[in-house]
């Protein structure tokens, strides 16, 4: 069983400080800053279980993916409808001259 698949199963049926990281969990993560400068998975997972509240770590691999599915597109983020442009790097860098 890899990494990310043990951290899912710890994360949803245990309710362990486990964080599951995928390729959207990646992206979402390091445009966000919530990450910074992690080149693996494994650094993106230590960063994130780091700094994240533990007792909200199990949710926060769902609240990732559904953010970069539905509102942090890669293709075209929907900042105008995300509320969560105070703390976005990529939002901060992007929208430098009107904000
Ligand atoms: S502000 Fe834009 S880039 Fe930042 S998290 Fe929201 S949708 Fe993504």
């Amino acid at each position: 069983m890899g990494r990310k698949t043990a951290n899912v199963i710890a994360s949803v049926i245990y309710e362990k400080p486990a964080m599951a990281v995928d390729t959207h969990v990646f992206r979402v993560a390091a445009r966000i800053g919530l990450t910074v400068n992690a080149k693996t998975p494994l650094a993106a997972e230590k960063q994130l279980t780091k700094y994240l509240p533990e007792a909200v770590i199990h949710k926060a691999h769902h609240w990732l993916i559904l953010h970069g599915r539905y509102i942090c597109i890669a293709r075209k983020p929907k900042c105008e409808m995300c509320g969560i442009t105070g703390i976005c790097k990529y939002f901060k860098k992007t929208h430098a001259a009107s904000v």
